[in-house]
């Protein structure tokens, strides 16, 4: 048997055809063989796994490097090296980020975005330009020339908010949804909308009625003031446009069941909407939120909800309903989380590195799912969503050798002392959560070995569709 660079054998590989007792041949930054230990060539460097589970790396659909306290070119640039590190501590190989916000021309920050994130990020990154202005649409074909797929509609917010993001204070009405997915359409069958759906109007109008309010429950307050119907009331008439358009729309942070049953008619009559929903969602409720003492920190729009949610969540996972899991993940400080909860902004920090700990806790070690379902949703169908399938999100022969290593029984107090997220916090804090890497690899590099990141090269690329 010829050699290789590296093998990683006795391990237990999750594959999409299971799980399978045997390990990983790497040559280059390629898989060369999936299979038994016999069959595997000796490596250069050969390591033997003990048992452990053999993983593709995660990839993160929904985050936003250069947002946090502030934003901007300097504040993307020090997130892609700092939130990098924390993602490949989680397993992560690969996140997808939308771009800076604002009313910039989209191809000038999508081109800021590549090289920023090729200069200063450890693992690979694709980025979501967000389309702030009807202006915006006449940049689609440009911008994927430069790679981008997925283009992001801010549906959920208007007014104030709006503006915050660089929209007008219309938002985004359903015309300028329309012409953008008309203009996405002439991008290329793989392009597609990616929207955050909830109704503004209503929610707007619930929160202004309990501002102010001094609560015991405050993160089950907001689930109050953001009830479930606002997203299903997004979701429908966004799905619908796509439909009529042939562009599909994926959803991100689907959160209420609801949405779930919504979806699962829609797939039921055709539709190819596809829906993401968030790992806090399927961890917390926002009873244990609140019992925890979260706070602002668990403040999101759409909000951490009931269990029938997270349960129907859930039930999407196992039946294909819901296809995706993301982080959603911001760099703010404690800082900025301190103070009136009302006032706090949304959005629930750091999430990179607690992404797959989170999942595999709750739904393996819980009993709500398989390995081979988080590996679906956690990978593969992050990579297919993304038009990066087969290069990533896959252990076969061929692909990127992006994968981690983690012994399936052994579980830690989860601290954000111990992560590299420049946030200094995590909702997660004190959890005890399972599935943290010991070793990961980042297209057939080493990047993590014994739990820690062991290199400072920016060794991201920009993965173009
Ligand atoms: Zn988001």
């Amino acid at each position: 048997m010829s050699e290789c660079d590296l093998t990683l054998r006795n391990g237990r590989v999750v594959t999409p055809h299971g799980v399978v007792n045997g390990g990983v041949a790497v040559t280059g930054e390629t898989i060369v063989q999936v299979g038994a230990g016999t069959q595997l060539p000796k490596g250069h460097r050969d390591i033997d796994v003990g048992g452990k589970v053999i993983f593709p790396g995660v990839i993160d659909p929904h985050g936003h490097i250069g947002v946090g306290d502030n934003w901007g070119p300097e504040k993307m640039q020090s997130d892609f090296a700092t939130e990098s590190r924390d993602a490949a501590l989680g397993g992560m190989t690969t996140f997808v980020t939308t771009t800076l916000f604002g009313q910039e021309l989209r191809v000038e920050v999508m081109r800021g975005g590549i090289e920023w994130g090729n200069e200063h990020s450890l693992i690979d990154f694709r980025l979501s330009p967000v389309m702030t202005l009807r202006s915006h649409l006449n940049e689609v074909p440009a911008l994927a020339e430069l790679g981008a797929r997925s283009f992001k509609f801010f549906l959920g917010y208007n007014g104030e908010q709006a503006v915050s993001f660089g929209m007008q204070a219309e938002g985004i009405p359903w015309d300028f949804f329309y012409a953008g997915c008309e203009a996405i359409r002439g991008a290329g069958a793989t392009a597609f909308a990616t929207i955050h759906a909830e109704d503004p109007d209503v929610r707007d109008l619930l929160i202004e009625r309990m501002r102010g309010a001094e609560l015991d429950d405050p993160l089950q307050a907001w689930h109050r003031a953001c009830p479930n119907l606002t997203e299903p009331m997004q979701l429908y008439p966004a799905a619908l446009i796509g439909e009529e358009l042939g562009v599909r729309v994926y959803a991100v942070h689907v959160s209420a069941a609801e949405s779930v049953d919504l979806l699962r008619d829609l797939h039921g009559s055709g539709f190819q909407t596809v829906g993401e929903t968030l790992a806090a969602f399927l961890y917390f409720t926002a009873a244990e939120a609140d019992e925890k003492g979260l706070g602002a920190y668990g403040k999101i729009q759409p909000p951490i909800r009931a269990a029938r949610d997270r349960d129907a969540l859930w039930h999407g996972i196992r039946d294909g309903t819901i296809t995706c899991v993301g982080t959603d993940s911001q760099q703010y400080t404690i800082a900025s989380q301190e103070g009136d909860f009302w006032d706090a902004r949304v959005g629930l920090g750091p999430g990179y590195a607690t992404m797959f700990p989170a999942v595999y806790t709750a739904g393996v070690l819980g009993g709500r799912c398989t390995l081979e379902d988080l590996a679906r949703v956690c990978c593969e169908n992050n990579a297919r969503a993304f038009d990066m399938y087969p290069r990533k999100g896959v252990l076969q022969p061929g692909s990127d050798a992006d994968l981690f290593v983690f012994d399936p029984d052994a579980m830690r107090t989860t601290r954000a002392a111990d992560l590299e997220s420049a946030s200094g916090y995590t909702i997660y804090e004190g959890e005890e959560l399972g599935g943290w890497p010991e070793f990961v690899l980042l297209r057939g590099k080493a990047i993590v070995e014994d739990g820690a990141v062991i290199t400072d090269a920016a060794l991201g690329q920009h993965v173009p569709a």
